[in-house]
């Protein structure tokens, strides 16, 4: 058996498809968002505008968040020393975990070491348990909620995207008394729309389903707490899990789930994904414990990031750039093809000194490859107008199509 030959040719065959992923090699500058260096060259690091970061918010450069961080490293330490149950249960996990019980209205809440694993163990944990469960699951949904529901080994119904005629027929269809659980995500972090989040519970409640909710993109920045979607459509109490992460606009590294007691107790004492790893750093907690609490009584970054995600919408669309239909604070430009969205984002970096990374299958559908801007609270409206005459060049430059 040739092993290395395999591996070689499933190398080649991305290359071959132009979807090859290669890493931008950058260090952000703290107090100066969205500005960061770039080692891609060999004449030392070049300064770079960001456009695609998830830290939204730039909430992993506020001042409480840094103090925190570097008060708990003084404190305690650099590492939490174990697993939740075996010495690493810290007091800032049990803080964080009654904070975001609160942001969410639910009993109680679950930190993992990243909203990956958050939905991987807690849907795989939760299926299992449920004996002849049915999953429905949203034909975008994320690959680590995809994840959980086959190792969940239940059977499983895609139903189309946002589509609750598709669902309720699949519903309907099945049988009435077996155990059912229906999981999307509030805000699709690749096309910038949003789930019916109070229709999809009416169904749920029709056909005796409980529902699980990926809120990864909205919490921090949606809710006049930053409690996501449910809490700007006051329709957390009726969502069973809501399940989020640290790592985008709260700025740190981790996910969890919020639930009631019950819930949260069978997945702390069932999931594999939570039991038999080591807790997170109680410096990643501290920062995470600063920046949720902030968030919660600041709306000033959830404004000016939706200020400015509906200015760079406007200018793309002044522009004729094929900007998508979003209505959050994610600014997609369709290209449509993987080896010329790779093209416009080389230029922009190497020409420009803008970094976007371009987004190809199977994050998306082939065919509807991407750029994808995450405009924040610091990205202003000459940075934004320098994008778009720089996007504009380089529209004709390789003759790609403008919209009508
Ligand atoms: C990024 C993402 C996750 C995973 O969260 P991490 O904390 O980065 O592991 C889960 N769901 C969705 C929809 C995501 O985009």
């Amino acid at each position: 058996m040739d092993y290395q030959r395999i591996f070689a040719e499933a190398i080649d065959r991305l290359h071959a498809e132009g979807r090859y992923r290669v890493f931008i090699d950058i260090l952000r500058n703290k107090g100066s968002f969205p500005n960061a260096r770039c080692f891609a060259g060999h004449n030392g690091p070049k300064p770079i505008t960001v456009w695609c970061s998830n830290d939204y918010l730039a909430m992993a450069q506020h001042p409480d968040v840094v103090a925190a961080m570097e008060e708990a490293l003084h404190d305690v330490g650099a590492g939490s020393g174990g697993t939740r149950n075996i010495g690493g249960n810290t007091h800032y996990h049990v803080d964080l975990e009654a904070e975001l019980a609160d942001l969410h209205g639910k009993e109680a809440a679950l930190l993992f070491t990243s909203g990956y694993i958050s939905n991987e163990a807690t849907l795989s944990t939760l299926g299992k348990l449920l004996p002849g469960c049915i999953i429905f699951s949203d034909e975008l949904n994320h690959a680590s909620m995809i994840a959980g529901i086959r190792n969940s080994g239940c059977e499983k119904r895609v139903f189309r995207h946002n589509d609750l005629a598709h669902l309720e027929a699949l519903l309907a269809a099945e049988d009435a008394d077996a155990p059912k659980l229906i999981a999307f995500e509030s805000v699709y972090s690749m096309d910038g729309d949003v789930a019916p989040i109070a229709a999809l519970c009416d169904l749920a409640d029709k056909y005796g389903a409980i529902t699980y909710l990926d809120e990864v993109h909205a919490v921090g920045m949606y809710g006049p707490r930053g409690g996501g979607i449910s809490e700007r459509d006051e329709v957390a109490g009726r969502v069973t899990v809501i399940e989020g992460t640290l790592g985008k606009a709260f700025g740190i590294m981790g996910g969890y789930i919020a639930a009631d007691r019950n819930i949260v107790d069978v997945v702390r004492s069932y999931a594999p994904g939570f039991i038999f790893t080591t807790s997170l750093s109680p410096v990643l907690v501290a920062g995470a414990l600063a920046s949720v609490r902030h968030l919660k009584r600041s709306s000033a970054e959830r404004e000016a990031q939706q200020a400015h995600a509906a200015r760079l919408k406007a200018i793309l669309a002044e522009a004729h750039l094929p900007v998508m239909p979003s209505t959050t604070h994610i600014v997609p430009l369709m290209v449509g093809c993987p080896v010329k969205a790779k093209r416009i984002s080389d230029i922009l970096l190497a020409e420009y000194g803008m970094y976007v990374q371009p987004i190809n299958y199977p994050t998306v559908p082939r065919g509807t490859e991407r750029l994808r801007f995450t405009p924040g609270p610091a990205h202003d409206e000459e940075m934004m107008r320098a994008l778009a005459g720089a996007l504009v060049e380089i529209w004709s430059r390789l003759e790609l199509r403008l919209a009508a």
